[in-house]
């Protein structure tokens, strides 16, 4: 590991995280540790199961400290996700994207043999017929998760006759085991007013609960009933219909969740815990100041950064290109060269995608360096 990463002989040094050579990705270890103790003690307390998703870190040292706070194991968005984590020994994965491809097929089939506990995500009878096909040839069942469509029309099958039937195919074919159901709602997560995202969530699990009532006539297993995220932590447990949530981002807590205030007002218990530490790189222009992080430093999906720390109250940071930022500085002020800023990410998870590493931080003091494993594993 020695010189893999720029900043790693400041670990342990008192007052390093104030030295980092940036762009850094920073990850508060108190923070990040409450977290992921209070996401655990909510799912302990409603009953349910947590398998929270890699999509968010990417990161094999995360996913171990959520399964050590009680988590069943990842779900992942991509086949190159699960492989990663496969590779850092966690034994149970859910790949909730449909794996489809040829090669794709092949490396799902390299996966299974090597992972404990190995599902994925159906939601289509002619994937369902290729995995089945493949299973057998390798010569090892396929645990397997029916996904319903819970609206959005990204994934998933439609419920009533063609959840039904999809779910009867995979529990009469020989190589494939039917494990249950799957159901995220990714078009409720970000809605702003609670009650419309609450109505919204509820409606979508009434649907999910009576697709697994009539999987339950109709003889088939479910045992598992996956889904949920952070926007809807604290309606899902009403619902009563999930055995496990797939919340992903509840550990960073990025600028858009805290912009649709998850607790409706009532404090929640997650935190900011995820940051990107820039550094003034130019200042020769009155009221402004260039940073060192731009487009490859922040997901642009959302809206800009927000600035935390580093420059003075009423600033703002702006996209100034690829490899700068701008900060926008109140009339008079300036900051100076070299001088350290903080941003909450706009969105966590594309913004993780773009580093090799967190740095951990306790308080101003770089701790550890955890490697970005799956970091471009979008295949
Ligand atoms: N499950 C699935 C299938 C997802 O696509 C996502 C995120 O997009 C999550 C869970 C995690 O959701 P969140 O980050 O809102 O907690
Ligand atoms: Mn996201």
């Amino acid at each position: 590991m020695a010189g893999r990463f720029v900043n790693e002989g400041l670990i342990g040094r008192p007052g390093s995280r104030g030295k980092l050579q940036t762009p850094a990705l920073v990850l508060d270890l108190d923070a990040f540790e409450r977290n992921v103790a209070a996401m655990a003690e909510h799912c302990t307390r409603n009953g349910m199961k947590l398998r929270p998703h890699a999509k968010t870190h990417k990161s094999v040292a995360i996913a171990k400290k959520q399964i050590a706070a009680g988590a069943v194991g990842q779900c992942c968005a991509k086949l190159g996700e699960a492989e990663a984590m496969g590779e850092g020994g966690i034994e149970s994965l859910l790949i909730t994207s449909p794996v489809v491809t040829e090669g794709a097929i092949m490396r799902l089939m390299a996966l299974n043999a090597r992972v404990a506990d190995l599902m994925v995500a159906v939601d289509n009878p002619q994937n369902a017929e290729a995995l089945a096909g493949a299973a057998k040839a390798a010569g090892k069942k396929l645990k397997v998760l029916v996904d319903l469509d819970p609206g959005l029309h990204r994934t998933g099958i439609a419920p009533g006759e063609p959840v039904l039937s999809l779910g009867r195919q995979v529990h009469a074919s020989e190589w494939l085991e039917l494990r249950g159901l799957q159901c995220y709602a990714g078009h409720v997560m970000h809605i702003e007013d609670f009650v419309q995202r609450r109505e919204q969530s509820l409606a979508a699990m009434k649907v999910l609960g009576e697709t697994r009532d009539a999987f339950r006539a109709a003889g088939l297993p479910v045992d598992i009933v996956s889904g949920g995220g952070t926007g809807s932590f604290n309606i899902d447990p009403e619902a009563k219909v999930l055995t496990e949530l797939q919340g992903g981002s509840y550990i960073f807590m990025d600028k858009q969740y805290n912009d649709v205030h998850v607790g409706n007002g009532a404090p929640i218990p997650f935190e900011t815990s995820l940051f990107v530490q820039m550094s003034v790189v130019s200042n020769n222009t009155k009221n402004l100041a260039t940073t060192d992080a731009g487009f490859k430093a922040f997901s642009t999906d959302a809206e800009a950064p927000m600035l935390l720390s580093g420059a003075p109250e009423g600033s703002a940071y702006f996209f100034f290109g690829d490899e700068q930022g701008g900060i926008a500085l109140p009339q008079g002020a300036s900051l100076l060269l070299g001088a350290a800023l903080t941003a909450i990410t706009p969105h966590c998870d594309p913004t993780v995608n773009l580093y090799d590493a967190y740095h951990v931080v306790r308080g101003d003091t770089l701790v550890d360096i955890w490697p970005v494993e799956a970091r471009g594993k979008s295949a």
